[in-house]
């Protein structure tokens, strides 16, 4: 049997999706040839890019309202500078709610004045600040819907009249947003999509064309667009896999029956966490992530015990990550409910043990 993944990414992606696509490496389309040995402008591989793209627009209720999706490479990271590349004239405002956040900052500062309006790094992303103010002038507002390495996620967005921006890296398809709010999304695959190699960016058109510096070509949202997302040869497997997440998605019912099936699986491993005298959580209840549950032992001298039970009961990746130790769940998209009541077993195991 498959192990039950809970790797924070890359990271589980749903079996379906894996066969159709180890069946596309050899044998594509049924025109005996491999997905990754075709031409990226031949018409099947096109089809796929556009299907992608249109898939991902449908999912999010944005189809017809002055949006397009690209896949692009470089990761969420690269993203990072992009946008400030694209948007930034002279200032721009971040939300820092943990290390990514942060690292977006990092990039965004050569390209002009920086305001952070609020920061949880003091205690170490613990929880997501509240009741900051957005300049007015900014000429956006970024923020990060869901907090990987630490275990927290925006539940709200703020009122802005300034362009937002959202890394939605590792919460994407994941529940229900008003996600006509934003004016520019971007994610990387590998967290609820597919596999590392490409990373999906909604752009509402109308926020391009304000800057006046030189955009080198590569990153240039404007002329990604014009090419229809075809500038250079894209990841073809990547964008492949993706396309066929999305048409599994979409195939299950949507967002909306996603998001019923994630609020199950967190409510089942987080009420282990409160209700089990050896664990605790280590982030702000009203702030926990539905995607990545952080957690620690209460008693650290039965780390090895754990951590030999779970391995023995088929369960990979929970290790927490290495900024932040004890342990870390994440629950994306394709995990099924029964991997997170194993780890619930084995936690229940853990005490049953213990209280002998
Ligand atoms: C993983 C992750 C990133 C980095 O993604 P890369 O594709 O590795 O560059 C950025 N933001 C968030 C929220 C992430 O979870």
């Amino acid at each position: 049997m498959k192990k039950h993944n809970f790797s924070a990414g890359p990271c589980i992606l749903p079996q379906e999706v894996l066969k159709k696509a180890s069946e596309a490496i050899i044998n594509f389309n049924n025109d005996d040839l491999s997905l990754i040995e075709i031409s990226h402008r031949s018409k099947p591989f096109v089809a796929v890019m556009e299907k992608a793209r249109s898939l991902a627009l449908e999912l999010l209720g944005l189809e017809g309202k002055g949006y397009k999706a690209l896949f692009l490479q470089g990761g969420a990271s690269l993203e990072f500078l992009m946008v400030a590349h694209n948007l930034l004239n002279k200032k721009a405002a971040y939300l820092n709610t943990g290390t990514w956040s942060d690292k977006a900052i990092k990039e965004a500062k050569a390209f002009g004045e920086m305001v952070e309006v609020s920061s949880s790094k003091d205690k170490g992303y613990s929880y997501i600040p509240k009741g900051f103010s957005i300049p007015g002038d900014a000429d956006y507002f970024h923020c990060t819907s869901n907090n990987t390495v630490a275990g927290t996620q925006l539940k709200e967005f703020p009122e802005t009249n300034v362009p937002l921006v959202c890394d939605m890296s590792s919460d994407i398809f994941s529940r229900q947003l008003d996600f006509e709010k934003f004016d520019l999304i971007y994610a990387g695959a590998q967290k609820n999509m597919g596999p590392a190699g490409t990373t999906l960016v909604i752009i509402k058109e109308d926020i391009l064309g304000k800057v006046e510096r030189h955009i080198p070509s590569m990153l240039n949202y404007q002329i990604h667009l014009d090419k229809d997302s075809m500038f250079n040869t894209p990841s073809v497997f990547a964008v492949y896999v993706s396309m066929l997440t999305l048409q599994w998605l979409k195939d299950l019912g949507g967002i909306p029956f996603i998001e019923e099936v994630n609020n199950k699986k967190a409510k089942l491993l987080y009420n282990e966490i409160d209700r089990n005298p050896l664990f605790k959580g280590i982030v702000a209840k009203e702030d926990r992530s539905i995607m990545n549950a952080t957690f620690v032992l209460t008693d650290e001298s039965l780390k090895e015990t754990f951590d030999k039970m779970w391995a023995e009961a088929g369960i990979s990746g929970l290790n927490g990550h290495r900024s932040v130790g004890g342990y870390r769940a994440s629950m994306y998209n394709a995990l099924p409910l029964y991997s997170v009541q194993a780890l619930v077993d084995v936690m229940q195991e853990l005490e049953n043990k213990v209280s002998k």
